[in-house]
């Protein structure tokens, strides 16, 4: 059947076929044998596209399980070289469980039907590399000739994208955020742990359902129509939603939900995730109050107070109505702090603002403004007697004692009313105009009220500017001391002066203490200024006594927030060591007053002043309550009588009376006693008569600068 094509002597055709064949050659054109060539032509078509599969193809003779035909993607797969692969048995080939298969093929063969097997195995490669490998197998007959025909295909991609699926699946369940999916028509094919967690519901309760079955209900239809709407025209939408848990209970969650579409655009699934948002909400409301209350005693802040007041406001112009502001300052507050402790102070404005809470209407607006300052919001008043009337309740809530840390303590306020709209409508001015008031209220004596009144403007306007200029003055050191001789009566002999402060303003010239003493004690500025005094006039009095007056002793003024304070002793025994001064040269002057204040503090204090060698003078004596008891339980070693008393002893024989009283009183008790405010010849002889031991007046001198004050000690002495 086959035959040479031409006269030239052709090869076999077993050599031309394996010619072919063994060189790979692709070109039969110039074959001797025509039905060889279209055989193996059609071969070779077989040949091509088994080449072109991408999956290795093993044909494989059985049962010694040698290769004897392979495609191009086999010798890939498996580095071998095509020539070195045909002949090769295949458990030779680097293919993990070659063996078990070959002989799996092998029971095949007498097999009727061969069973086609699937292998998950690998190709260790000549390199040492590992490729997963799919592998399918069977026994293929031809000619009643068993063959074993293995086609393999590279898994990694598969793995991959299985691993891929697994981690994906692997996220979703442990995903904290509730996650559900919904197929094309919105119902839930798949939900996870989290989504059961945070609706309680299981998986099996919502497999199946439309997820409206969580509605709380407090959005209405509109709002799903619209979520829907963007989600289907834009494939997303988020937003804060509350559902309805298991349990019925209400919850807020951040919900974002997709549309996925496949390649025709169409939507197949939707994904919607969530998180339970309470905790979130409850920090914010938290992080809402904290930002709009105080820290302490939880009332509304500045913040609240202004947002609360424009809202009054409004409504009082809308109803042309009358509203109030309350400006409240608790009476000697910072007496509690600094003898009780900064803890008993802050349960105490807890106290009041407790108290003050429960005395006003709800809507009325409670407002701590830092330290012991309250204001108190009246909406809507019906005559500024009403504020008047509030006022009043607020005194009686406050004047019920209170017991803190074992004390017994009883605030009361001064308050201050400014009335809308006739002091003001906006929020400043009322402020400022119940802040004058209270002022005022202070002025009064305290634990009373006042009203806002126009002509009070002018005069705090100036307090206000003061307190600014007294910080200023003593930053700038715009304090001077002023020293006045104290005067023994018998040689008329200076032994020692009174310190006297003064304040020189840079327009006001020398103001006089009695002038801004006051307000510094009620800012609390008197403390460092005091301190200041102390210093100063502890160095002047070193001085004097190391040059021309040995003798010499200094009185400084101690104001009663001085004396409260608790350092007193310390800050006073840092003076003298500073000014190398020794304590028996110092004498401080305290009035009455703080000596009927405090009684226990009192005369730890002054006892231990007194220890330290220091001598105490009563101040303005005979003009306080006079009560003659402190005299025997304080250590008490000078009085100084007022000159208001001494003014009068040449003409007023009441004055004149008292004025022998006290000498006699210090004699007997063994107290120095110095005249104060001497200014005449008359009353000088009038005390020496009397047997005073001491003036202190423009008549022996004048408080003077330290210099000028030396120099005219220095002419009395001279002659
Ligand atoms: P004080 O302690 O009773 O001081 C005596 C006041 O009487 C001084 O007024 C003094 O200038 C004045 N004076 C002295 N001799 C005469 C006189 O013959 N006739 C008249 N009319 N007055 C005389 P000054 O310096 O204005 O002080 C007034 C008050 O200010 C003092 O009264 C004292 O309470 C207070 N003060 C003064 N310096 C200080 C200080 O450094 N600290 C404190 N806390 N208070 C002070
Ligand atoms: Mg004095
Ligand atoms: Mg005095």
């Amino acid at each position: 059947m086959l035959k040479p094509s031409d006269e030239k002597l052709p090869p076999s055709w077993e050599e031309e076929r394996d010619r072919i064949i063994g060189l790979g050659e692709r070109s039969f054109k110039k074959s001797y044998y025509p039905e060889l060539r279209d055989n193996l032509s059609r071969l070779e078509r077989f040949r091509t596209l088994l080449d072109f599969s991408g999956e290795m193809i093993l044909l494989v003779e059985l049962p010694a399980g040698r290769v004897i035909d392979a495609n191009a993607a086999a010798f890939e797969m498996l580095g071998i070289s095509q020539a070195t692969l045909l002949g090769m048995e295949i458990t030779a080939l680097g293919i993990r469980d070659a063996a078990p298969l070959l002989t799996t093929l092998n029971a095949d063969s007498s097999a009727t039907t061969p069973t086609l097997h699937h292998l998950e195995t690998q190709i260790h490669g000549q390199d040492g590399g590992r490729t997963p490998l799919d592998l399918s197998y069977r026994v293929a007959v031809v000619d009643g000739t068993p063959f074993g025909i293995l086609l393999g295909r590279d898994a990694g991609a598969r793995i991959a994208s299985e691993a891929q699926l697994r981690l994906a699946a692997r996220v979703i369940s442990r995903s904290g955020e509730g996650i559900m999916i919904a197929d094309a028509g919105g119902l839930i094919i798949e939900v996870n742990t989290a989504f059961e967690k945070i609706t309680g519901y299981t998986r099996e309760e919502a497999l199946g359902r439309n997820p409206n079955f969580l509605a709380s209900g407090r959005q209405d239809a509109e709002f799903y129509r619209l979520m829907w709407h963007t989600l289907n025209e834009s494939n997303f939408w988020q937003g804060e939603i509350w559902n309805r848990r298991k349990n019925g209970e209400v919850f807020p969650e951040w919900l974002s939900l997709s549309a996925i579409r496949d390649d025709a655009d169409k939507i197949t699934h939707y994904v919607g995730t969530f998180s339970d948002v309470t905790e979130a909400r409850a920090r914010e409301a938290r992080i809402q109050h904290m930002a709009h209350h105080d820290f302490l005693t939880g009332l509304p802040n500045r913040f609240l107070l202004m947002d609360r007041f424009s809202q009054v406001a409004a409504s009082a112009q809308r109803n042309d109505t009358r509203f109030a502001l309350l400006f409240m300052d608790l009476d000697r507050f910072k007496n509690v702090n600094d003898t009780l402790g900064h803890t008993v102070g802050d349960q105490l404005l807890c106290d009041v603002a407790r108290r003050l809470s429960q005395a006003v209407r709800t809507t009325d607006t409670i407002s701590r403004q830092g330290g012991d300052e309250f204001i108190v919001l009246l909406g809507e008043i019906e005559s500024p007697e009403a504020a008047a009337q509030v006022a009043r309740k607020l005194t009686q809530v406050l004047s019920e004692p209170c017991q803190l840390g074992g004390h017994q303590i009883t605030v009361t306020p001064s308050i201050g009313i400014a009335v809308s709209p006739e002091d003001g409508s906006d929020l400043d001015s009322l402020l400022k105009h119940a802040d004058l008031a209270m002022y005022d209220a202070k002025q009064q004596g305290r634990n009373n009220y006042q009203f806002f009144r126009r002509e009070m403007n002018a005069r705090s306007l100036e307090m206000l500017l003061m307190e600014s200029d007294l910080r200023l003055a003593l930053r700038k050191g715009e304090f001077e001391l002023h020293y006045q001789p104290q005067v023994a009566i018998g040689s008329r002999q200076p032994v020692g002066v009174e310190a006297l402060l003064r304040w020189r303003h840079p327009e006001r010239g020398l103001v006089s203490p009695v002038d801004f003493i006051p307000m510094a004690e009620e800012t609390g500025l008197i403390v460092p200024i005091g301190q200041w005094v102390l210093e100063t006039a502890c160095q002047q009095a070193a001085k004097w006594r190391a040059g021309d007056w040995p003798e010499m002793k200094v009185a400084v003024n101690l104001s009663a927030a001085q004396f409260r304070q608790q350092e007193l002793i310390v800050l006073t025994r840092q003076a003298l060591a500073a000014a190398a001064l020794p304590p028996q040269a110092l004498e401080l002057e305290v009035t009455e007053s703080i000596l009927m204040s405090d009684a226990e503090g009192t005369s730890t204090t002054l006892n231990e002043l007194s220890a330290m060698g220091i001598t105490l003078a009563i101040d303005d004596f005979g003009t306080g309550y006079s009560s003659l008891a402190y005299l025997k339980r304080f250590p008490v070693d000078t009085l100084k009588v007022d000159r208001s008393i001494v003014r009068n002893i040449g003409t007023d024989e009441e004055d004149a009376a008292i004025c022998s009283a006290i000498i006699g009183l210090a004699h007997s008790l063994h107290l120095e006693v110095v005249a104060e405010g001497v200014e005449t010849q008359a009353q000088y002889d009038w005390l020496a008569a009397a047997g005073c031991h001491y003036v202190q007046g423009y008549f022996t001198g004048r408080p003077e600068p330290a210099a000028a004050c030396l120099s005219s000690f220095q002419a009395a002495e001279a002659p």
